[in-house]
């Protein structure tokens, strides 16, 4: 695997409980990251000498600040870029909002990435985020915007917003979309859904590290658990044809599993993760290490 990016999901918790979410952040979800496991993936991720960036996000990583901040030094300190997520909520005034960030400054290699959607809120533009993107330039750091198509919204994203073009997103339906946002979504037949839409499974250049040490490949698609073995060792011997869940969906996407698993299913599906989402549910109790954790899969709040 040639691996370029690490994905910290610093936490499953998040003040939002947004529709789309597909790692079902909420304020009661559990599961954070402990420093000093933080510290060892990134020196193991260091070894690899592949990567060379690591996101922090989560859930929402301003709640855990100063392991955010922390994280976000040692990774610069190690070489490595970093991209912070965030859905802003800090961001009270530009004032304050400059308080927060100058951390973030500080480290001279850090981006924000900051989501602002119809998911977030009632207007493609709140309050908060305008206040974070105004902070963020006056301190000189440099800014992506994240949205996400909103099914059947009769306002259009803006194409920039305070000068930095958004970049607009696919809704995906897995996680929390599945359960709250399949009736306003266009459906196609689960026969077409022959390939993974966003990933690429077989020689991925992004994993997703979470709380409980799980890499995903897709945000619950486990491919080892960096508590128990060395993330290097997890990075360097992944091989996708001889793991259950991944072998079908390189072969045939999310189809293969409904074939090779002889799975029930219905007719139509709102795209290949709505199908590919459905397929995993079914089948958490046979792998219970491939497709983890709970969290990924709404268990306590289905
Ligand atoms: S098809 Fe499955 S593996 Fe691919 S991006 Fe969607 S949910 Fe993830």
């Amino acid at each position: 695997m040639d691996l370029k990016g690490v994905h910290f999901l610093l936490t499953y918790r998040c003040d939002s409980e947004c529709d789309h979410c597909f790692v079902w952040g909420s304020p009661s979800a559990t599961g954070v990251m402990k420093f000093k496991d933080i510290l060892t993936i990134l020196s193991e991720a260091k070894k690899l000498n592949t990567v060379d960036y690591i996101s922090v996000e989560g859930g929402e990583p301003f709640l855990f600040y100063p392991i955010a901040m922390k994280t976000m030094r040692e990774a610069v300190k190690l070489g490595f870029r970093v991209e912070l997520l965030s859905n802003c909520y800090w961001a009270t005034s530009v004032e304050d909002a400059v308080e927060w960030l100058l951390p973030v400054a500080e480290t001279g290699n850090t981006e924000l990435s900051l989501s602002t959607d119809l998911f977030h809120a009632d207007s493609w533009e709140m309050e908060e985020f305008r206040n974070a993107v105004k902070a963020a330039k006056k301190l000189g750091i440099s800014v992506a915007i994240l949205s996400v198509k909103y099914p059947r919204s009769k306002v259009p994203c803006p194409s920039e917003i305070e000068g930095t073009e958004v970049g607009l997103s696919e809704l995906m339906y897995r996680g929390r979309a599945t359960s709250k946002l399949l009736e306003k979504a266009d459906k196609k037949s689960w026969t077409e859904l022959t390939e993974c839409p966003y990933e690429d499974l077989a020689n991925p250049e992004r994993v997703h590290v979470d709380p409980y040490g799980h890499v995903h490949v897709c945000q619950g698609i486990s491919i080892g658990n960096a508590l128990q073995q060395p993330f290097s060792k997890i990075i360097k011997t992944y091989d996708p044809f001889s793991h259950p869940i991944i072998s079908r969906l390189v072969k045939g996407g999310p189809v293969s599993l409904v074939k090779e698993f002889d799975l029930s299913h219905g007719m139509l599906y709102a795209d290949g993760c709505h199908l590919c989402y459905d397929c995993r549910l079914l089948l958490r109790n046979q792998f219970p290490n491939a497709l983890a954790p709970e969290q990924m899969y709404g268990e306590g709040e289905r």
